[in-house]
């Protein structure tokens, strides 16, 4: 037998698509703030959000008469005619928001436009509406949400821990502020104020937030370019490059939006610029008329369909590839100019110039800006141990071992000091362990999970690992051998660093070990971005330089 659904059964249906977890909840009252023109937004949850999740703006405020209508399923002030859905220009249009929210949870929302004396207030729970109430209040609008999916408890299941599921709303919010930086925003948990992020700031700023410090200075702005208008944003350099493409921001409209939409765009805008298959990473804004975008595609807006896909495409491209080429050319001209013994030096800004023209526009050109200097060339590799490269003219011996472990070493301990999370095994192994070696892995283990690398007791002399350092779950780690070492002193180093060197020593490439071009490459462009790229953590070079008039010393030249 078929029957209509009733009311409160269809709006939890319409729920589910909208509200998955706390981070959903988040995000539609945080556009509703930024769609009334908020200039400050503040964000405080509770474990997770699983308890409470507030947002606070000082926007528009909500009129009194259209308080309980905000609640109604399908209610906006967004559109009136069907046609507005062909040019929407806000970021919430169907007023499925509030409705979904108080369709899974409770909600308390209090709001005061701006002309009104006081703000009122008003519940909503499930099907149940209370009357509006008036209430000392600031300008704007406060929603209090708590008890999520209480009325659908099979939901809670499918959540992770309150801490992962703030750092999704973390990481979300850093991200969606990089699109609105006149506008302040603050995120608490528990009653500790976790980060804030000024209206006054610049975007370089909120860059170094979401990026991190490291990655951002690798980012280059890109610069107005002919045939791409409407492309804004920041894109990383030739070596400077992730595993995968989550770093890939895109906004259009100043919409966040899954990062994939323009994948094949930024594969092709560095295809001459790449050092290997890794994957570089940035934000790209892109503002396109309202009515070239059909933002209703997807329950959460997370999608757009776009009228003119290939046109974006290309300009993105073009976007890419030519801001890489101008970087990339001034890089060169300055790195010609102060050569020792060139003909720059006296006068940087003048011999610049004429530099740049004499390098030309031809292939031979680009060919010469990816081998730029700093950027080491890799001619082979040697004994299966040493990476033969060309840098600045000089030849260079690099100790693949002595370098991985260099660069494993650095980003472990940066990690360990971030607090970063580590990265969780997919299938966690047992290892059994001597007796002698179960007490020596107790007085470092909890050092070990500092730096990624989690096991917990299982059985007597078993131990289950469960994580390991990011980055490096592609190559087995074997703990006995780890164990066999880690006790050596090692100059210079405190004992929970002589922990993180070992732990790098065990993670990365051995000697006698094939390395393909790619991986030479990547190894010796990520070893010259090291603090120290110069020596290993137990103190061995990592890299021998031979200047070419010691060569020509051997040919008895001189
Ligand atoms: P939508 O955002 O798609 O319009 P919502 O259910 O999220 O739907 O919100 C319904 C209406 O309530 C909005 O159109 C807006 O008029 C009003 N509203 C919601 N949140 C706010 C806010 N923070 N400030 C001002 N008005 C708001
Ligand atoms: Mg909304």
């Amino acid at each position: 037998m078929i029957r209509l659904l009733d009311a409160e059964t269809v709006g939890q249906i319409a729920a589910g698509e909208i509200v998955e977890r706390p981070l959903s909840v988040v995000k539609e009252l945080v556009e509703n703030a930024l769609d009334a023109g908020a200039r400050r937004i503040a964000v405080g949850i509770a474990r997770g959000g699983l308890e409470s999740i507030d947002v606070w703006d000082d926007g528009c405020g909500i009129e009194a008469n259209d308080l309980a209508l905000a609640f109604a399923r399908h209610a906006t002030s967004k559109l009136s005619v069907a046609q507005d859905l062909e040019r929407v220009a806000t970021l919430g249009f169907r007023g499925e928001g509030l409705a979904s929210i108080a369709a899974v949870a409770r909600v308390r929302l209090t709001s005061r436009p701006g002309g009104a004396e006081t703000g009122l207030r008003i519940e909503a729970f499930g099907a149940e509406l209370s009357a509006a109430e008036p209430v000392a209040a600031p300008p704007g609008t406060r929603v209090a949400v708590s008890d999520l999916f209480a009325t659908v408890p099979v939901r809670r299941e499918y959540l992770r821990s309150p801490s992962a599921e703030f750092t999704r709303i973390s990481t979300f919010l850093a991200t969606l502020a990089l699109a609105y930086p006149q506008v302040t925003f603050t995120l608490a948990h528990d009653g500790r104020q976790v980060w804030t992020l000024p209206g006054s700031e610049s975007l370089e700023q909120r860059l170094e937030h979401v990026f991190g410090p490291a990655a951002a200075r690798g980012l280059i702005a890109i610069e107005p370019v002919e045939g791409a208008a409407g492309v804004r944003g920041f894109i990383s350099r030739p070596g400077f490059d992730r595993g995968d493409r989550r770093m890939q921001l895109l906004f259009i409209n100043d919409r966040l939006l899954r990062s994939t939409l323009l994948a094949g765009a930024w594969t092709s805008g560095y295809s001459t610029f790449a050092l290997s298959g890794r994957q570089p990473y940035g934000v790209l804004f892109l503002d396109l008329p309202y009515d070239e975008v059909d933002p209703n595609v997807h329950p959460t807006k997370s999608d757009v369909r776009l009228r003119r896909p290939d046109r974006v495409t290309d300009a993105v491209k073009r976007a890419l590839s030519t801001t890489l080429a101008r970087d990339a050319a001034a890089r060169l001209r300055a790195a010609i100019s102060f050569a020792p013994g060139g003909d720059g030096g006296s006068n940087g800004e003048g011999n610049s110039e004429g530099n740049g023209a004499r390098a030309g526009t031809g292939a031979a050109f680009v060919e010469a800006l990816v081998e730029a200097p700093h950027v080491p060339s890799v001619l082979a590799q040697f004994d299966s141990t040493y990476v033969l490269a060309i840098e600045g003219g000089a030849l260079l011996l690099v100790d693949q071992h002595a370098a991985h472990e260099r660069i494993a070493y650095e980003a472990i301990a940066e990690r360990a000091q971030a607090g970063a999370p580590s990265e969780p095994l997919l299938l966690p192994y047992v290892v059994e362990l001597e007796p002698a070696d179960v007490a020596r892995f107790e007085t470092v283990r909890e050092t070990l999970a500092e730096a990624g690398f989690e096991a917990e007791p299982f059985g007597e002399r078993a131990y289950r690992v469960l994580a390991t350092p990011a980055g490096y779950a592609a190559r087995a780690f074997r703990l006995q051998p780890f164990l066999a070492d880690v006790g050596d002193e090692i100059p210079g180093l405190s004992a929970r660093e002589r922990v993180w060197a070992t732990l790098a020593c065990h993670s990365v490439t051995r000697a006698g070990e094939r390395l393909e071009h790619a991986e030479m490459s990547a190894l010796v462009a990520r070893l010259m971005r090291c603090k120290n790229p110069m020596h290993c953590p137990h103190g061995r070079p990592t890299m021998v330089r031979i200047e070419p008039d010691a060569v020509a010393r051997m040919f008895k030249r001189t």
